[in-house]
């Protein structure tokens, strides 16, 4: 089972405040590691937490609202300065590409790696290897947004081995194994799956939820997931600001989680209006207890 956490670089909504910076996390999932947002700073604040940004291939921008894109070029940039030859995947709604290239086009830059934009338009899947998927979910903000949900593929089970040898079960065979079949003796004796392999552990999902309105048609996207990242600009007696502005309170963050049945929830994108975000905390948890403030530079386990 390969490793499973969110680091979080920026958690600030619109503008940096308080020594916090807008939106960037890094996920790590699948043996892959995934940028997704890359608000200013970003770069700088993976240099602070020791990211290993060359693993990176994939790029998740859930919209063009400058504090989830406003690193992409320096990075992009980056990359090319330090001799990166890997191709670098770029997923976002329309436009990305011609802001990019406009910028790379006019400081006469030629990228020695290939970059690829794919355009996200409607729900779906956008992305799959053979360890992960990724589906999108369109939110409901003052311009095209969309979440993200990022989900390991199940896992084989495990071969118990020193079952398999007592029930004379031939190593050609724990590939069916693995994939929950029984075995069938030449006596056509049955001998169960579950007495001769081993449960594998459950795959783990990640949602990120982005920028978003309350709304409810996002549960049955982000349902059961591990760890769901809901966005909170506001605290509770903002709520009629927040839905003006299209974004969303803590009660409303935490009631999305709890009607999602979700394991755990973060939340972030905080207004600069707050200098303190203990009340954040205090707010969500008497709604959904499990949760977590995105503080800069944490790790947090899916
Ligand atoms: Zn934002
Ligand atoms: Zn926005």
């Amino acid at each position: 089972m390969s490793a499973a956490f969110v680091t979080i670089l920026g958690s600030n909504s619109a503008v940096p405040a308080f020594n916090r910076h807008p939106t960037s996390q890094v996920l790590e999932l699948g043996g892959e590691l995934i940028l997704i947002d890359c608000g200013e700073a970003t770069q700088i604040q993976m240099q602070k937490f020791q990211i290993k940004r060359n693993r990176i291939n994939h790029i998740f921008i859930s919209h063009l609202h400058g504090d989830h894109y406003f690193g992409l070029i320096g990075l992009i940039t980056s990359y090319g300065l330090m001799g990166r030859t890997t191709d670098l995947h770029i997923y976002s709604p329309n436009g990305l590409a011609q802001l990019i290239q406009l910028h790379l086009q006019l400081g006469g830059v030629v990228l020695p790696y290939a970059l690829h934009f794919i355009v996200i338009e409607q729900e779906g899947l956008i992305f799959e290897n053979n360890k992960i998927k990724v589906h999108c979910f369109p939110t409901i903000h003052r311009i095209a947004c969309f979440a993200f949900k990022f989900e390991e593929k199940r896992n084989p089970r495990k071969i118990d081995v020193a079952q398999c040898i007592a029930n004379d079960i031939p190593a050609a065979y724990y590939r069916y194994l693995q994939l929950g079949n029984d075995y069938e003796t030449k006596q056509g004796k049955i001998i169960k799956n579950e007495t001769v392999t081993i449960a594998a552990d459950a795959p783990k999902t990640y949602a990120y939820g982005a920028d978003t309105i309350y709304n409810e048609a996002m549960i049955p996207f982000v349902s059961n997931v591990d760890l769901l990242y809901h966005e909170t600009t506001f605290l509770k007696d903002l709520a009629e600001r927040a839905a003006a502005r299209y974004h969303s309170t803590t009660v409303e963050a935490a009631t999305i989680a709890l009607k999602a049945n979700v394991k755990k929830l973060v939340i972030g994108h905080f207004s600069s209006k707050y200098k303190d975000l203990a009340q954040f905390k205090l707010e969500a948890a008497a709604v959904f207890e499990n949760v977590e403030l995105a503080i800069e530079g944490t790790c947090i386990n899916i």
